[in-house]
């Protein structure tokens, strides 16, 4: 049983990994390995000068491996409700987990079959998105959003920004009270 399983180790879901694993949350990312960053190349992501997409996704794995969060590569087929919990069918197996975040880029394919109220995208090439709230929720409970496939501006400081942001708001759930990761200066 796992605390959190994220569809998509991009920027989003790989950010939104990090953040739950890093405050101990039992964590599973699922990834199918067709992550547009592979093509991209960045020079306007704060704090770094320059950085491929490959790069940038393969780091953000050493990093939430680091902190215990376990990725598989997997195609997942379709989620659905077992009592109060999540069930992640993938074509290795089946995972379940209390919340589920999709981070699936410009596909919305798997949260619709798993019920998933979508809407058209705004953002130029996406067609359309997940309908989330401003916490990442979407209508079906335990389902969260993140990154393209929640709408937001396709930029690896805001995808990542906002797996982040779903992250906190997931981990403060299940911890009865807001939380914070602030590590001081050593
Ligand atoms: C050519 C190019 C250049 C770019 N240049 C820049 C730039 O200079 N600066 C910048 O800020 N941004 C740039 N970007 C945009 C940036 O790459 C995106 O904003 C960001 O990568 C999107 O992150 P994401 O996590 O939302 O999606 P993605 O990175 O696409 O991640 C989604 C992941 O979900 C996985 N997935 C989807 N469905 C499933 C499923 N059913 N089962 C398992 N896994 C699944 C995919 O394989 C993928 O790994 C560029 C993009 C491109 C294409």
């Amino acid at each position: 049983m796992y605390d959190v399983i994220i569809i998509g180790a991009g920027p989003a879901g790989g950010s939104a990994g990090l953040i739950t694993a890093k405050a101990g949350k039992k964590t599973l990312i699922i990834d199918n390995d067709k992550s547009i960053t592979k093509r991209a190349w960045m020079e306007n992501h704060y704090g770094v000068a320059e950085i491929s997409g490959p790069d940038m996704v393969e780091l953000g794995k050493k990093q939430i491996k680091k902190f215990g969060g376990e990725i598989i590569q997997a195609e997942a087929l379709n989620i659905t409700k077992s009592g109060e919990n999540l069930t992640v069918e993938t074509d290795q197996g089946e995972f379940q987990g209390k919340h589920v975040i999709l981070a699936t880029g410009m596909s919305v394919a798997l949260g619709e079959k798993a019920g998933v109220r979508t809407k058209a995208g705004t953002e130029p090439r996406v067609k359309s998105v997940y309908d989330v709230d401003a916490d990442g929720k979407t209508n079906v409970e335990g389902i969260w959003a993140a990154g393209t496939c929640a709408g937001v501006s396709m930029h690896t400081i805001i995808t990542a920004g906002d797996g982040a942001k779903v992250a906190i708001n997931i981990v403060s759930e299940l911890n009865g009270e807001r939380y914070v990761d602030h590590d001081i200066l050593k």
